[in-house]
């Protein structure tokens, strides 16, 4: 047996237990020891009964007496009394028959459980039981409580992993060894073994300190690797002109916010480099991003260099090219959209101007990835919601360009300070806090289920003064037995019953590209007055006419989510309204009141951090390599000392190969933040 071999070759794993440790993600013997808690219940303080107090406890003891009763239908209760040298106390386990063959008298056993008031007098109920021995595996010390499945708890986790304890130690070592030097750190198989069968709460907290950091150190390494690398390429200059700006900024239908301008200047300057920029572009949706990266397109455009722009879905790339047409033609910009629904002889011109260098900007989706797409000087890369494509997909894009292409991201996905740190810590970041002047702030309020006829009601009206309304659904289809409201049931509904006169269009991702932008098209055009929709709309839909958004099973969504979804109405002249419609009619969350409360997108998101951990705020496709298990991601000292090491371990030209589980990790953050 060694670390890669299957689970199944563990005393006592069958083929069943191997799959449903498989629905964890643990397949291999490595994947089991680094397999860690969720939590911790603290049995470990053995006490004589007759000092023992309500609550969890442990003793050691005999049996003294033991019966099952049979209560009711099906129901057994089994009664016990246990006695050590100081006292005895009663024991009831439900439903348990079992217990009454399982005790030899004259042997000690530990008893761990809940010592509480029950049925007129205290009780020990329904302990954990393990014979009396040196090693104990569920009683008598800090039990691990892990992630579970049906069919797989926590105790036959244990016991399994109780079995290859011996190959612990050969865990290799994940950090270099002076790290560990300086901060006095266990040894990596030392740390794992704390993690699973803590000796106690002391060695606990140095284990999970010796883990988070390497989690931490990973990423931040990566970051600082990544960085250096960027700054060792060469990239087409594009030169700041001084004319160009001001005939840019003059030909804007209004002026750019004093963000905007610090944000365009960031961008200028970086790309004015030999070495490429890789930036991120935050804001809030409509804080006027798009205006921003399109100024860096003009001024490539300039100067001959093309700019390539990629957005997630068909809509937003349409979209883009029309706020950029806008933006540019008047001033000479030629820009053309290639997604998959461009075909034929219009794909092949849009191609052959690329190739040529007499199309200045080509926003498009993952169409543009394709082999036969290819540019005469592609210097610019700016990619929309960044965190939708795969490294893959972005480095397809990268190949296409002169050298190494300047990169702007652009996300209205906040990304919490904290997070930013991290994760984010070495990419440069521009961030656009505040949305332009002539907005109305959006209202959000939370309605009980119960008071959807008034909800109703208030759409209508705004209908009826010529608004458009969105109504939000979490799911397509209506699932059997949930409450959970459905795009196609909710679009049955409102038509029959509710909204018999007003035009309702659907929109879901399971529709064909095309569809969805004939929809989305109706929609802009005002033949539609309601849209009911999952959350594709979430990214890149502008319809300044739509004033109120009717958030369905709102408790299922994250916040940054739900902010990301309101931001799609008020953005025109008009007041914009979210309303949240919670699954149930029970007392709404704190967490879904904090979208009454606040509009500071970063704000919500950090809240979606701490309460949901890092998954929250990206989606579920990164979820994975976003998750650091042990590390607290607010640990402000644990993430600069992980970052000094790293300084250290790149100025010490240490190798990365000589560290294969810390290269693994390494690449698996470029991959989720890093455009290389
Ligand atoms: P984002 O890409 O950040 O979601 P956009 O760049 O699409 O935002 O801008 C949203 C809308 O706001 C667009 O219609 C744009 O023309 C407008 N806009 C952008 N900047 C300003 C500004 N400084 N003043 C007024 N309107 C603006
Ligand atoms: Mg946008």
């Amino acid at each position: 047996m060694d670390l890669q071999s299957s689970v199944e070759k563990i005393k006592g794993v069958g083929p069943e237990t191997a799959k449903k440790l498989g629905i964890l993600g643990v397949e291999s013997i490595y994947d089991l020891l680094t397999f860690w808690p969720r939590r911790y219940d603290d049995y470990s303080e053995v006490l004589p009964i007759k000092d023992i107090e309500p609550g969890a406890v442990t003793v050691k003891a005999q049996i003294e007496s033991i019966i099952t009763k049979r209560v009711r239908r099906g129901m057994h209760i089994t009664e016990a009394v246990i006695r050590d040298e100081s006292s005895a106390i009663r024991v009831v386990w439900f439903n348990q028959p079992y217990r009454e063959k399982y005790f030899k008298t004259g042997k000690e056993y530990y008893f761990s459980g809940l010592y509480d008031f029950s049925f007129n007098r205290y009780v020990l109920q329904n302990p954990t039981v393990e014979e009396s021995k040196e090693f104990t595996a569920n009683t008598a010390r800090i039990v691990p409580i892990y992630p579970q499945t049906k069919g797989l708890d926590s105790k036959i986790i244990r016991k399994t992993i109780s079995e290859i304890t011996s190959m612990f130690q050969e865990l290799s070592e994940t950090i270099p060894s002076w790290v560990s030097e300086q901060y006095d750190f266990m040894s990596y198989a030392e740390a794992a073994y704390q993690l699973h069968w803590p000796e106690n709460q002391t060695k606990l907290a140095e284990a999970r300190e010796r883990i988070g950091f390497e989690e931490v150190f990973a990423y931040v390494l990566a970051g600082q690797l990544n960085k250096k690398q960027i700054e060792d390429e060469v990239a087409l200059p594009i030169l700041f002109n001084q004319d160009f700006a001001k005939q840019y900024t003059k030909t804007l239908p209004f002026e750019l916010t004093p963000e905007q301008k610090q944000c365009s200047w960031e961008i200028l300057q970086d790309i004015e480099r030999e070495h490429p920029m890789n930036r991120l572009l935050e804001g809030d949706v409509g804080a006027g991003k798009t205006v921003v990266a399109a100024m860096a397109a003009y001024m490539a455009s300039k100067q001959g260099i093309q700019t390539a722009i990629m957005a997630p879905t068909e809509l937003l790339a349409r979209q883009h090219a029309v706020t950029l047409a806008n933006l540019l033609e008047p001033l000479g910009v030629t820009i053309g959209l290639l997604t998959s629904a461009v075909k034929g002889k219009p794909k092949e011109a849009l191609k052959s101007q690329l190739e040529e260098g007499s199309l200045d900007i080509v926003v498009g989706t993952h169409a543009l990835l394709q082999e036969s797409v290819t540019f005469k000087r592609l210097g610019l890369i700016v990619i929309d919601e960044q965190h939708r494509f795969g490294v893959k997909q972005r480095q397809k894009l990268v190949d296409k360009a002169e050298k190494i292409p300047h990169i702007l991201s652009m996300t209205a996905t906040p990304i919490p300070r904290s997070l930013a740190l991290t994760v984010y810590g070495e990419l440069d970041i521009s961030i656009i806090n505040s949305k332009p002047k002539n907005r109305l702030p959006i209202q959000t309020n939370i309605w009980s289920p119960n008071s959807r006829p008034q909800l109703y009601q208030i759409i209508d009206d705004e209908i009826k003064s010529g608004r458009q309304a969105f109504v939000v659904c979490p799911l397509i289809d209506e699932s059997e037995g949930s409450e959970v409201k459905s795009v196609n049931e909710e679009v049955k509904r409102l038509k029959k019953d509710i909204f018999k006169t007003r035009r309702i269009g659907t929109l879901h991702g399971k529709m064909k590209d095309d569809e969805k932008a004939r929809v989305m098209q109706d929609f802009a055009d005002k033949k539609l007055d309601i849209l009911v929709s999952t959350t594709v709309i979430e990214v890149g839909i502008d319809i300044p006419n739509a004033s109120v958004m009717l958030i369905e099973g709102a408790d299922q969504f994250g916040l940054a989510q739900l902010h990301q979804l309101r931001g799609r109405v008020g953005r025109g002249e008009y007041q914009g309204y979210c309303y949240l419609v919670p699954t149930s009619s029970q007392k709404p969350s704190k967490r879904l009141r904090a979208m009454e409360s606040t509009r500071d997108g970063f704000k919500l998101a950090e809240m979606d951090l701490e309460l949901r951990g890092p998954g929250a705020i990206y989606g579920s496709k990164q979820h994975g390599a976003l998750d650091l298990k042990i590390a607290n991601i607010s640990d402000v000292a644990l993430i600069k000392n992980a970052k000094k090491s790293a300084a250290i371990f790149i100025k010490r030209s240490d190798n990365l190969a000589d560290y294969q589980e810390l290269e693994k990790r390494v690449q698996k953050s470029l991959s989720l933040t890093y455009l290389n």
